[in-house]
């Protein structure tokens, strides 16, 4: 038996056998050809048919996780048909002699190491794909069908890093657990897999994922397997005590009362908080729509979106929170600069503010869509006043135009993220500004203790049970009270379980979380005295 050791990302027991996903080098060997017009068409009918698996795979993902997650497949069929990538093939076959395996293999190594050493981070990333796409072309030349994961049964899978795109785009039903050398337990991905519902933490070899304690044991022996296969047992018997918790109020023993509602990043993610009975949406992550597109979203496809969301949760609350990008969330299209530091960069309210027409889409999209259903708009990455005055401002020529237009709209509750230091130490004078806060412990955690929530080296010590930040949460729910609004948790650390109890006394009115986490929350909650 081996056990390995690694950070919880989300808790659950998995017990299946393991699936590697590949993405190491493929040994190809040079050798000499004389027909290199014969091996030049074998290439392009590589390329074609590496081309056409990559739609499929496209077309598939869409169906199934939307185009965010299918985009990657886009960006493929793109790069396989670069004539500067297809030049150099050519020439190297012309010029050598050589096989086209060990021409592709070649170029594919040349034009990441050139991606790699790009100062730009998106750039950077790119030599993944160029890697990706080489691998493909050469499984298919020597005969593969240039599938990665093709697995019958579920399993787990383990791979040195998966982007956000391809966590969303796995089928769901054959992966048990994700195990990952990279990333860290506060990325995008990481909440990706916490959305998903799986436990997040070498072939035939049966191992035990043990998202509890962080643990993934290869090859167990038949006591310790019988151990978990009980623990297992419970943790099933658990989930189906809680489905007992549908339908029933979020209360404690002396009658207070807290909100639970679930945090989403895609339309589809609704299914999931209704099947967990949450009592809304408390975050709705709207900048996943445009980072599922090539081109910014117009106004009337975000008008679907928000409407489908507000028709489907049927009016309970849905608060959408504006354009997040930036920083750890980058789309092409909005040319936005390489920054030496972007988490503290141009991101956010930041990019709204100084592109109005931007915003103006989105805020004319969400009024419209609000007659549909209880639709509340949130503000990311407040830090001033000024930025809610200018918010405002901008809220009211919406509403101006619409009345214009004689469009529809309701009245929208507005509120702000309170994810920054400075918006929590101003947070008496911000409350007089709006109709609620939500704190958002991602991002007050990481600017509060200076740590880059992205750096995996610093996790041991990125604490959320930092007494500044607890002092702050306390801080930003009486100065939201002392002004008659009502203040909630919209980042992780709203589903700690092991402070709900303190969240529940300091007088939090809302706690949104992952929403497989409502149920174990309402019931710490229905514990209390
Ligand atoms: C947060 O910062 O806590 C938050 C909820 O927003 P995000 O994780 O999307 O930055
Ligand atoms: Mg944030």
């Amino acid at each position: 038996m081996t056990e390995f050791r690694g950070k919880p990302v989300f808790s659950g027991i998995a017990i299946g056998k393991i699936a590697i996903l590949k993405k190491d080098d493929q040994s190809v060997k040079r050798t000499h050809v004389e027909d290199t017009a014969g091996e030049l068409a074998r290439v392009t009918e590589a390329k074609e048919k590496a081309l056409g698996q990559l739609k499929a795979l496209y077309e598939k993902a869409v169906k199934e996780v939307g185009e965010s997650g299918a985009m990657i497949f886009d960006v493929h069929q793109m790069m396989l048909e670069d004539q500067d990538y297809l030049d150099s093939i050519t020439n190297m076959i012309e010029t050598q002699n050589i096989n086209a395996e060990y021409a592709v293999a070649v170029t594919g190594d040349n034009f990441a190491k050139m991606f790699a050493e790009m100062d730009d981070d998106y750039m950077k990333a790119r030599a993944a794909d160029v890697k990706d796409i080489s691998e493909r072309l050469i499984r298919v030349l020597q005969g593969g069908d240039g599938e990665e994961l093709e697995t019958e049964e579920a399993t787990i899978v383990v791979a040195d890093d998966l982007a956000p795109s391809e966590t969303v785009q796995m089928d769901k039903s054959k992966v048990l657990a994700f195990v990952t050398r990279y990333g860290s337990s506060n990325s995008h991905t990481a909440i990706l897999a916490r959305t998903m519902n799986i436990p997040a933490l070498i072939g035939g070899k049966v191992a035990v994922v043990d998202g509890f304690e962080g643990k993934l044991i290869v090859d167990p022996e038949e006591e310790m397997l019988e151990a978990y296969r009980n623990r297992y047992e419970q943790e099933v018997e658990k989930r189906k005590l809680l489905q007992e918790l549908k339908g029933k109020e979020n209360v404690t023993k002396s009658g207070k009362k807290i909100n639970i509602y679930a945090n989403i990043g895609k339309v589809s993610d609704v299914a999931n908080v209704l099947q967990n009975a949450a009592g809304g949406i408390g975050l709705f992550r709207s900048e996943f729509l445009y980072l599922e597109k090539d081109t910014f979203p117009t106004e009337e496809e975000q008008y679907q979106a928000y409407k489908q969301v507000a028709e489907t949760m049927a009016g309970k609350k849905v608060i959408i929170r504006t354009l997040d990008i930036g920083a750890d969330k980058q789309a092409d299209y909005f040319g936005l600069d390489h920054e030496e530091n972007p988490a503290m960069g141009y991101r956010a309210i930041r990019i709204c503010l100084s592109q109005p027409d931007i915003f103006k889409t989105q805020l004319r999209a969400l009024f419209r869509a609000s007659i549909f259903g209880t639709i509340s708009i949130m503000y990311p990455m407040i830090i001033s006043v000024k930025e809610v005055r200018q918010i405002k401002e901008i809220v009211e020529e919406v509403k101006k135009e619409l009345r214009e237009e004689e469009i529809p709209f309701a009245d929208v509750e507005q509120g702000i993220m309170i994810e920054t230091p400075a918006a929590a130490m101003i947070s008496d004078l911000l409350a007089k500004e709006v109709d609620f806060f939500s704190i958002g412990t991602n991002d007050l955690t990481q600017y509060t203790l200076a740590i880059d929530r992205q750096n995996a080296k610093l996790d041991p010590i990125y604490d959320s049970h930092h007494e500044a930040i607890l002092r702050m949460i306390k801080m930003v729910v009486d100065n939201a009270h002392k002004e008659g609004i009502w203040a909630g948790i919209c980042g992780e650390l709203g589903a700690d379980t092991t402070l709900t109890e303190e969240f529940v006394k300091m007088g939090v009115d809302e706690l949104s979380v992952t929403p497989t986490f409502v149920l174990p929350v309402r019931k710490i909650v229905r514990e209390m005295e």
